[in-house]
């Protein structure tokens, strides 16, 4: 450094470049994963530090955390301590009469897109139309969580009828849709009988999921959970072409609960699965446009 330029006038140009990269939302390192990882299906631990916990120990950068309308605080106050590491979706039951007003609010408060919905209702019944046309007016992704048979660990079936779901890919051409869950993955395969959660063996071509995702710019796949976990074992081969085929419209997600990002008390951390299988299956350019460019272009 020359004296011309004293060292006030350094740190002030060290400053303004690390506020400029803020804004401009400068790529963040690549970390263990060989890329910056966003996990789009998070739902909010106990305390704000829990959050960060389970982040830091599956090596993700940033995550989505998907809360109902009725407990946002937790995911707020994650968001504010950690804003470059936290956004945030707020969900409501589409059964209830003052969802749409709700969500609305939610929208103004600071929650960047709706989700995750799990309404006992059809996928195209009126309240979900309701809060498709709403989430085309603000602009904002709906993620949603797609079952048809009855689980243990998540009673009831939820906006059912996947495979009918393109006439509302058509009839709302200006909303964003994320589909999610066991009817969405499972469905990938043509020969699904709804008739059970995570099906197994060779997949067959042709399903609605695989053709949806091809004809419909406004359908994109959150890959959380067992289900999507599933959906890659199952058939690892038809798995890496499907990676390949929808490149620009999957998005990693965990829906893990395990608390440190490593498995502990649960056995298996679901975001350090997923991510080891899609590393292991898709090329590194289709993995990082997986684990980071779809979500955060989507959520700009
Ligand atoms: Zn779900
Ligand atoms: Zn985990």
């Amino acid at each position: 450094m020359s004296d011309v330029i004293g060292r006030r006038e350094f740190l002030q140009s060290v400053a303004i470049i690390a506020a400029a990269s803020r804004v401009s939302g400068q790529t963040p390192p690549a970390g263990e994963w060989g890329a910056p990882v966003l996990d789009i299906h998070l739902h909010p631990r106990a305390t704000v530090e829990g959050n960060v916990l389970h982040i830091d120990g599956a090596g993700v950068t940033k995550a989505v955390l998907l809360t109902g309308a009725n407990a946002e605080d937790r995911a707020k106050q994650a968001v504010a301590a950690h804003p470059t590491r936290f956004v945030r979706f707020a969900a409501f039951d589409m059964t209830q009469p003052d969802a749409i007003e709700r969500l609305r609010a939610a929208a103004k408060g600071g929650a960047i897109g709706f989700g995750e919905i799990k309404s006992q209702v059809a996928a195209a019944g009126p309240e979900m139309q309701r809060l498709y046309a709403l989430a085309a007016e603000l602009n904002l992704p709906v993620l949603m969580h797609f079952q048809e048979v009855n689980q243990p660990n998540s009673p009831g079936t939820f906006n059912t009828g996947l495979k009918q779901f393109d006439a509302m890919l058509r009839k709302f051409p200006k909303t964003t849709f994320i589909g999610h869950a066991d009817a969405f993955w499972a469905n990938v395969s043509a020969d699904y009988a709804e008739d059970t959660s995570y099906p197994k063996g060779p997949i067959k071509p042709g399903g609605v999921t695989d053709k949806f995702l091809g004809e419909h710019p406004n359908l994109y796949a959150d890959m959380s959970a067992n289900s999507g976990n599933n959906f890659l074992n199952r058939d690892p081969e038809f798995a890496a072409a499907f990676l390949v085929r929808h490149q620009n419209k999957l998005m990693f997600g965990s829906d893990c609960p395990c608390p440190d990002g490593k498995g502990g008390t649960t056995g298996r951390c679901i975001a350090r699965a997923t991510l080891t299988m899609l590393k292991k299956l898709a090329p590194a350019d289709v993995f990082r446009k997986i684990v980071w460019e779809n979500g955060t272009r989507l959520l700009r």
